[in-house]
């Protein structure tokens, strides 16, 4: 650890949670959620932008409760992998959507592992007050998958670094102040080799973004287009042209994210409060998808929680965390499925529906959880590593 002792990051925290009981830390969290949160936000059918959530994700900055999974030396929580798992179950439990949390999960981790003490000092505060919100800038429109192929350049021009190039997919690019890319700084060198990560301010001059609207008629994603945008070489995240070793570790911690329970944990609060309504709670073929659903998600809970522990103890996640990813995107997929299957024709409509005494959106649900086996690597990149990197299959 590299902190040192005359400079805070974040907020302190009000206690050593990992010291209570996981069922006292629960009753804790709950409570404050559920008096605090806006029952207003409670289960959006989409992904709310910064202007919408900003004053609830203020608050739990404000209370040092922005980053559960960071370590309290850095502003975290410190959260131990039982009670991280705790925190997004009752997340969930009340509804709460994600905000553009890239700097919390991303960034921020990249910065403690390969950031030099001055990044970490100018950019992790910002991230723990929420005054910065960062987008993630990999997929080009010719490299998603073969993302190693990129093609944003960038050329040392004085103290600065001159980018130019296209983003796209950009998660909330809109609401972002900032954005992490992989730019290739040498157009000579072995793809993967060429590479440098880079950090550059959203609303520098030279950046251009534009929103592409969804299937879902939304519009969380971006174009970026960079045009000889200026920032300063010390916004260089690890070595020159070594950028891709800084990305694939990112990954790993984008993976476990992205494995987390959450999502079909969601999925399954939907299908009950559609079942109910539907007066098929009782109904023994309904209750025997429903239960063999809720294992498969207490089965990748458990997983989740393994992997959490790796993190935790600080060891580095071997490729078998591609699995954590398949097992809960697709699980996901499948309760939808059956969301959609059970709101029988009304699952086709869009926008809330009426079902019994609920009003429901079923659609939603199928539309949320058609993306989770794209983004992040999709399941078939993600078979490929398994079979080769883990399996050791022929390639
Ligand atoms: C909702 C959403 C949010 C996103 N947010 C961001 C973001 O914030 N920042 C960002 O940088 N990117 C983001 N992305 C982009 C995402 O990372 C890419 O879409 C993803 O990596 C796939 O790349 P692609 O879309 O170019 O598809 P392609 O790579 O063109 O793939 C098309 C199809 O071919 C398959 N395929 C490709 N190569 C192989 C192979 N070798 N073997 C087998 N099958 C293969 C893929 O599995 C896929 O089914 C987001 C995507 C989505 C859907």
């Amino acid at each position: 650890m590299t902190t040192s002792a005359e400079f805070r990051y974040g907020v302190p925290q009000a206690q050593d949670w990992n010291a209570l009981t996981d069922d006292a830390f629960r009753a804790l969290v709950r409570d404050d959620f559920e008096t605090h949160y806006p029952v207003a936000q409670r289960f959006p059918p989409r992904r709310l932008r910064w202007s919408e959530n900003k004053d609830w994700y203020l608050r739990l900055a404000a209370k040092g409760w922005i980053a559960p999974a960071w370590p309290v030396e850095y502003g975290g929580m410190g959260l131990s992998p039982s009670k991280l798992l705790v925190y997004f179950e009752e997340q969930e439990r009340c509804g709460m959507m994600r905000f553009q949390d890239h700097g919390i999960l991303m960034v921020g981790p990249v910065l403690m592992k390969y950031g030099t003490e001055a990044q970490k000092r100018q950019y992790l505060p910002g991230i723990l007050s929420c005054d910065a919100i960062w987008c993630q800038g990999y997929s080009e429109p010719n490299s998603g998958s073969d993302l190693a192929s990129l093609s944003t350049r960038a050329v040392r021009d004085g103290d600065d670094f001159v980018i130019t190039g296209q983003k796209i997919w950009t998660t909330l690019a809109h609401d972002a102040t900032h954005m992490f890319a992989l730019v290739r700084t040498d157009p000579d060198a072995k793809k993967q080799e060429g590479i440098s990560f880079l950090l550059l301010d959203v609303h520098s001059p030279g950046v251009r973004v534009r929103p592409i609207r969804d299937i879902a008629g939304t519009e969380e994603f971006c174009e970026v287009f960079l045009d000889g945008v200026r920032t300063h070489h010390t916004n260089l995240v690890g070595e020159l042209n070594r950028g891709w070793t800084v990305a694939k570790s990112l990954l790993g911690f984008e993976r476990i994210f992205l494995g987390s329970p959450k999502l079909p944990e969601y999925g399954l609060l939907v299908l009950e409060s559609l079942a109910r309504a539907r007066g098929l709670l009782d109904d023994p073929v309904f209750n025997d998808r429903f239960m063999s659903l809720k294992l498969d998600v207490a089965h990748l809970a458990d997983i989740y929680g393994h992997y959490a522990a790796i993190v935790s103890r600080g060891e580095s996640l071997g490729q078998d965390v591609s699995l954590l990813k398949v097992w809960a995107s697709e699980t996901f997929q499948r309760v939808a499925d059956l969301v959609v299957e059970t709101a029988g024709p009304l699952g086709g409509l869009s926008g809330n529906v009426s079902i019994g005494d609920e009003t429901l959106n079923p659609l939603a649900t199928f539309y949320k959880a058609r993306v989770p086996t794209i983004y992040g690597g999709t399941s078939e990149i993600q078979r490929n590593i398994l079979a080769r990197q883990v399996l050791d299959l022929p390639g």
